[in-house]
C-alpha cells in the first residue's frame, strides 16, 4: 500500500482535519511516514489566514517539483484552504499537484487519490519508471501526459480569490461533511489523552480582513447528539481532554428538526420570536423557553453530565460579542469545564474594530472580559481564569494612538498568552478589495516586537502569580529541551552507525507548523533507558488554564505510564512561557 506523508500548516480545525483524513486513509490500508523523500504520496493540509503560511506550501511545492522529475509515480494533493481559495490556478503555477480538495470536500480524499495513484500507474509501467529515474536531468522526456492524472473537488468557483460560499447544496455538503467526523476511528494509540471535536463550520461574521468565510463557507452547527457521541467515544478510547472547535465556538446553536438556509443561517419559525431582555446579558440567538434548540450553554452541560471520562472540557474560539452569562454559569457550575478563554480581540481601538466588521468596540469587550473574571476567578480555591487573545497589527489606516491604545489593552486584560500577527491582505477579502495596506512593513513589524515584548512581560508575571499552587496537570510527552537532545542523539547515532531512530524520535504524527501549536513528541524512554542517560527526564504538561508546566517524574515511576494521566504538581518557579513544578 503506498505510504503517505502528510504535513499540516495553520490552525486547530486543520489539524483536527488532517486527524480524520488520516484515519479515514489509515483504515483503507495506507499507512503514513513522518519523512517525505519516503512517501509515495505527499499532501499539505493547506492554511490561508495569512500569505505566511501559503509561502510555506509554495516552497514545498515548487521543491517537489524537481523531485517529481526524479520519481515520477509521486502524488502530490494539496489539501484545505489554499486549494478551495487558489482553485485550479494553483495546478496552472504547480503542475507538480495531482490532487485539489477543499476543506469542505475532504471527505472525498480516498476516492480522488484512488483515482490519482491508479491513472498514475496505469500511464506510467515500472519499466518508464526506472528508465525516466536513469535519464539525466537535462534529457528528461516531457511527462505532461500525466496530467490527465489530476483529481479536483473544490465547492466554489475555484478562481483565483473569488471562490464562492457553498451554495444551494449546503446540507448536502455538510451530511457528507458530518460523516467525516462521524467516521472516525480513535484507538488508545492515536492521541495522549487529548482530542479535538468540531462543532461548528465554516463562518458567517466576514471580518474585514479574513478569508475564512470564503475558504470554509457558510456556518453550519452540528448536531448535539453527534457531539456527544464522538466524545463517548473518544472517551471509551481513553481520551481525557477534549477540546470542542469552532470559528465563533458560543454562537453554536441547533435547532432540532429545522432547515438551514442557504447562507447558513437558521431561520426563525413562524410566530415564533427571540428573547431579548435589555440589560441583561444572554444569548440573543436562544429562543423562547420550550424552544427545542441546543445553545452553546447546553451543550456544555449535556457534555460535562453525559460524558463524565472526559476530565477536562475546553473550547475554542470564542467571539467576544453576545457571550452569555448562561454559557458562564454553566463553566463555573461544572468542575471539569477549562477555566480558560481563548478570545481575540484583534485591536484595542474603536475605529480599527470598526473597520475590521469585528461588531463590538473596546469597552464592550473589556466589560466581556470583568464580567467573565467575576465569575470565573477563583485563584484562592486554584481555580484562576486564564485568557489568550489574538491581536492584528498593521491593519489598514492604524496609527500609533489605535497602537497604543492596543498596548493598554493587551495591559489591562493581562492575557496569559497573545497571538500577535502583522496585518497581511488576503486576496477576495473586503479589506484588499477596499482598503490600502498602507501601514509600511517597518512600522508593522515596530509595532510586532513592541507588543510581544509588552507581553512577555505580562506573561511572565501572569505565570509567576502561579508559583506555591497545586495544579493538575495533563502529561503530554518530553519537554522541548529533551526533545532537542533527542534529536542531538539521533544525529549522532545515524553518524556513528549509519542508523536512523532511537526510542526518543517522534513517531507517525502529522508535522505541524501551527501558530498555535500543541503537538509535543510522546515517545518517551522508559525509567530504566532514562536512568541509562545519567538525567532525570523532563516532562511537558498543560494546567486546566492552558499554561505549559514541566517537571521531572518521582524517583522509580516509569515516564511512560504518566502520558495522557492528570498529575498534580507543586508549582515551584516560572518563566513567561512556563511552570516548572514537581508532582506531589
Ligand atoms: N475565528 C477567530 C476569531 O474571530 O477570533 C479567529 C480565527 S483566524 C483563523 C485566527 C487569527 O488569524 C485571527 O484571530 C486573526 O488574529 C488572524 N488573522 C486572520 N486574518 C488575518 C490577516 N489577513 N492578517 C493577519 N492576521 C490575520
Ligand atoms: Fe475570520 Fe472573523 Fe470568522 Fe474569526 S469570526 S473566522 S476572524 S471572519
Amino acid at each position: 500500500m503506498p505510504r503517505v506523508y502528510l504535513e499540516t500548516f495553520g490552525c486547530q480545525m486543520n489539524e483536527l482535519d488532517s486527524q480524520l483524513v488520516s484515519s479515514q486513509l489509515r483504515t483503507l490500508g495506507y499507512t503514513f511516514t513522518p519523512e517525505s523523500d519516503q512517501a509515495d504520496v505527499v499532501l499539505y493540509n493547506t492554511c490561508s489566514v495569512r500569505e505566511h503560511a501559503e509561502q510555506k506550501v509554495w516552497s514545498r511545492l515548487g521543491e517537489l517539483a524537481l523531485r517529481k522529475a526524479r520519481q515520477p509515480a509521486l502524488v502530490v494533493g494539496v489539501l484545505g484552504c489554499m486549494a478551495e481559495r487558489e482553485g485550479e490556478a494553483l495546478i496552472k503555477r504547480m503542475p507538480v499537484v495531482d490532487v485539489l480538495i477543499g476543506p469542505a470536500e475532504l471527505d472525498k480524499l480516498p476516492g480522488l487519490l484512488d483515482n490519482a495513484l491508479r491513472t498514475r500507474a496505469s500511464l506510467l509501467s515500472d519499466e518508464t519508471v526506472q528508465e525516466l529515474a536513469a535519464t539525466p536531468e537535462d534529457e528528461k522526456p516531457d511527462v505532461s501526459r500525466l496530467r490527465s492524472a489530476r483529481q479536483v473537488a473544490l465547492h466554489g468557483a475555484g478562481s483565483h480569490g473569488t471562490t464562492n460560499r457553498r451554495s444551494s447544496t449546503l446540507a448536502a455538503a455538510a451530511d457528507s461533511l458530518e460523516l467525516l467526523d462521524l467516521s472516525r476511528a480513535t484507538s488508545p494509540d492515536d492521541h495522549q489523552g487529548s482530542a479535538y471535536v468540531r462543532i461548528t463550520r465554516g463562518c458567517n461574521k466576514f471580518c474585514t480582513y479574513c478569508v475564512v468565510p470564503f475558504t470554509r463557507g457558510a456556518e453550519v452547527h452540528r448536531p448535539p447528539g453527534h457531539i456527544i457521541d464522538e466524545c463517548k467515544r473518544l472517551a471509551d478510547a481513553g481520551v481525557i481532554e477534549v477540546t470542542l472547535l469552532g470559528q465563533t465556538v458560543n454562537h453554536y446553536r441547533f435547532e432540532h428538526d429545522h432547515a438551514v438556509t442557504i447562507d447558513g443561517l437558521i431561520q426563525p419559525q413562524k410566530g415564533r420570536a427571540y428573547t431579548h431582555k435589555q440589560g441583561v446579558h444572554h444569548d440573543p440567538y436562544k429562543l423562547a423557553k420550550g424552544e427545542d434548540v441546543t445553545s452553546f450553554a447546553d451543550l456544555l452541560f449535556q457534555i460535562h453530565e453525559q460524558v463524565p471520562a472526559i476530565k477536562r472540557l475546553r473550547f475554542v474560539t470564542s467571539f467576544p460579542r453576545s457571550f452569555g452569562d448562561d454559557i458562564l454559569q454553566v463553566i463555573r457550575d461544572c468542575p471539569r469545564i477549562c477555566r480558560y478563554l481563548h478570545v481575540p480581540a484583534q485591536s484595542g481601538s474603536d475605529t480599527m474594530l470598526k473597520a475590521m466588521n469585528r461588531g463590538y468596540t473596546v469597552a464592550e469587550y473589556l466589560e466581556f472580559i470583568d464580567r467573565a473574571r467575576q465569575f470565573l476567578h477563583q485563584p484562592e480555591i486554584d481555580r484562576p481564569l486564564t485568557l489568550a487573545g489574538d491581536i492584528i497589527v498593521g491593519f489598514p489606516g492604524e496609527t500609533d494612538a489605535d497602537h497604543q491604545a492596543t498596548a493598554d489593552l493587551l495591559r489591562r486584560v493581562r492575557y496569559k498568552n497573545c497571538f500577535i500577527f502583522k496585518y497581511s491582505p488576503r486576496p477576495g477579502t473586503i479589506a484588499e478589495k477596499n482598503l490600502v495596506d498602507d501601514v509600511p512593513d517597518e512600522v508593522k513589524r515596530r509595532r510586532n516586537n513592541d507588543l510581544l515584548n509588552l507581553q512577555t512581560v505580562i506573561s511572565d508575571e501572569v505565570s509567576r502569580s502561579f508559583v506555591g499552587q497545586t495544579l493538575e496537570v495533563i502529561v503530554q510527552g518530553l519537554s522541548r529541551r529533551e526533545q532537542k537532545a533527542a534529536r542531538r542523539a539521533e544525529t549522532a547515532g545515524a553518524c556513528s552507525t549509519g542508523a536512523s531512530g532511537t526510542s526518543l524520535t517522534i513517531h507517525g504524527k502529522p508535522a505541524s507548523a501551527s501558530e498555535h501549536e500543541t503537538t509535543v513528541p510522546t515517545d518517551v524512554p522508559s525509567a530504566d533507558s532514562a536512568a541509562s542517560r545519567h538525567a532525570p527526564v523532563q516532562l511537558q504538561g498543560r494546567t486546566e488554564g492552558d499554561l505549559i508546566v514541566l517537571f521531572e517524574p518521582p524517583v522509580g515511576v516509569d515516564p511512560r505510564d504518566l502520558l495522557g494521566r492528570i498529575v498534580r504538581t507543586r508549582i515551584e518557579s516560572a518563566s513567561a512561557l512556563s511552570l516548572f513544578g514537581t508532582p506531589v
